[in-house]
């Protein structure tokens, strides 16, 4: 078992540098002052390091493995955007700072929101939204103030098919509107049938996740577009997996009013562990006032925010200042060394390389759910056979694949798949990787017929064993204080 780095602390020992001597402050007020020792670690310089280095060697990350996390786009970030991004003057810049001093910076959010309108055939950008589900939150709430501005307050439905992210519902719900649930065919396009039941005087809109979490792209989008606006509805583009379509086809020109794309996946901004993150929102015409601010405009003295003032039917601020332009500023950077070709390269290897993946699985005997279908940027199987013949399941897979040096796909995502895995090589991987990952679920397979409880207990070659996941949820204890 790994030890803490307090099981390393021995009274007295010091990183000198690192030992902060606040008492002697002469600003603090006495009353703010500690009277007891903090309880901090009591270890040397060198073994701090030795402790935090060997902790992060245990990490899969994408710097380390291959990360095939579908829906998640975990592809390799590229350094120069963030040297870009690092800049003494873009990191100095007190988010206060009027924007007389700030033209550079305004200058690169400015053509970052014009990129992204190209992109995405919108008439306008906002950057501020910080995940992909705030961008969905906004674009919600945009929805539900174009219907109040227009006198249809009867208007508080909003469809989301079966395959939408799962965050469509709980965001749609938080902007208070009532998700009315649709479902997908055999093939994993929205059913026709059963969206013309659910539309009527009461729909504000339908959120379209596309690709759908099905992994396939929608063939029926101009149907469910004459259906939807046929009956005063507005349509929604969940564009977090743009890097499917990127530099190929715009949302703005399949009808779609209002959407968001998610920065730290299609372009390159790094995540995971939950941040930090920037969902963009972009808007036509109809809706593009109703848009968060602030947004950052050009005339003829330079850059400039534009806010509230200016903006009577904005649904406001999203959030602090101009959202994280840390993150902004290395898509803008990622943005211009891809230009218009690059993009167009994201799409085409992301789109290769998953199905080139699939194919390989499929050609092994992995079960493909939408057999019919091509892969997008990313693709389902279904481990159900290998589950009932050899009692082996996604999870145990997943879990194994850890050994083989591959971070696991999402597993039981979408919930319409059974013992579903949602892979997704991303673009950035070379056919070796590929071919290697396919060689470990080949491996795998085999142990799970010839040896099925030894997988069942995988992983065996790391820092930890199978964790009990219902006492880790339940009854997470992440403390460390000694005794
Ligand atoms: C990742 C993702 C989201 C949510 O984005 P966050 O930044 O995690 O909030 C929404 N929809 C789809 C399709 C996604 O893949």
């Amino acid at each position: 078992m790994a030890s803490t780095i307090f099981d390393k602390s021995r009274a007295t020992r010091r990183a000198k540098a690192q030992h902060p001597t606040l008492a002697s402050s002469p600003e603090l007020p006495s009353k703010f002052l500690r009277t007891e020792q903090p309880m901090l670690p009591e270890v040397s310089e060198l073994q701090a390091v030795r402790h935090f280095t060997n902790l992060a060697r245990r990490n899969f990350s994408i710097d380390t493995h291959f990360y095939p996390l579908g829906s998640c786009t975990m592809k390799y970030n590229p350094r120069g955007a963030h040297r870009a991004a690092m800049q003494e003057g873009f990191l100095q810049r007190h988010p206060l700072t009027p924007a007389s001093h700030s033209q550079g910076t305004l200058a690169c959010l400015y053509e970052l929101q014009e990129t992204l309108q190209t992109v995405t055939g919108t008439a306008q950008v906002c950057l501020t939204p910080m995940a992909g589900a705030q961008g969905e939150l906004t674009g919600a709430l945009m929805i539900k103030a174009y219907h109040a501005d227009h006198g249809d307050t009867e208007r508080n439905e909003i469809i989301v098919p079966t395959a939408a992210h799962g965050t469509n519902p709980a965001t749609a719900s938080m902007a208070g509107l009532v998700a009315k649930e649709v479902q997908v065919n055999a093939e994993g396009d929205v059913d026709l049938h059963s969206l013309e039941q659910v539309v009527g005087p009461k729909t504000a809109g339908v959120m379209l996740t596309n690709p759908s979490t099905c992994a396939v792209f929608e063939r029926k989008i101009e149907t469910i577009s004459d259906i939807v606006h046929g009956a005063g509805g507005l349509l929604y583009y969940d564009g977090a997996n743009l890097n499917a379509i990127l530099g190929r086809a715009r949302p703005g020109d399949m009808q779609f009013d209002v959407l968001h794309l998610n920065l730290h996946k299609t372009f390159a901004t790094p995540h995971g562990g939950g941040g930090p993150g920037a969902g963009p929102v972009g808007a036509n015409e109809l809706l593009a006032p109703y848009l968060p601010t602030p947004l950052v405009a050009k005339d003829e003295n330079g850059y400039r925010w534009v806010e509230q003032e200016e903006r009577p039917h904005s649904i406001g601020r999203l959030s602090a200042f101009m959202g994280n332009v840390g993150i902004l500023l290395r898509a803008y950077a990622y943005a211009l060394m891809l230009g218009r070709d690059g993009m167009r390269r994201v799409s085409e290897f992301a789109t290769l390389n998953a199905n080139y993946l699939m194919q390989r699985l499929a050609d092994a005997g992995f079960e493909l759910p939408y057999p019919n279908r091509r892969a997008t940027h990313e693709f389902t199987i279904s481990l159900r056979r290998e589950a009932h013949e050899t009692t082996v399941t996604a999870m145990d897979f997943a879990k194994r694949l850890l050994d083989y040096g591959f971070h696991a796909p999402t597993t039981y995502f979408p919930l319409l798949i059974p013992e579903c895995f949602l892979i997704e090589p991303t673009e950035t991987e070379t056919k070796e990787e590929l071919d290697a990952f396919a060689d470990a679920m080949i491996a795998i397979l085999k142990e799970s017929h010839d040896n099925p409880a030894y997988v069942k207990q995988a992983p065996h070659q790391q820092s930890i064993g199978r964790l009990d996941e219902v006492q880790a949820v339940r009854k997470l204890d992440v403390t460390a204080i000694p005794s």
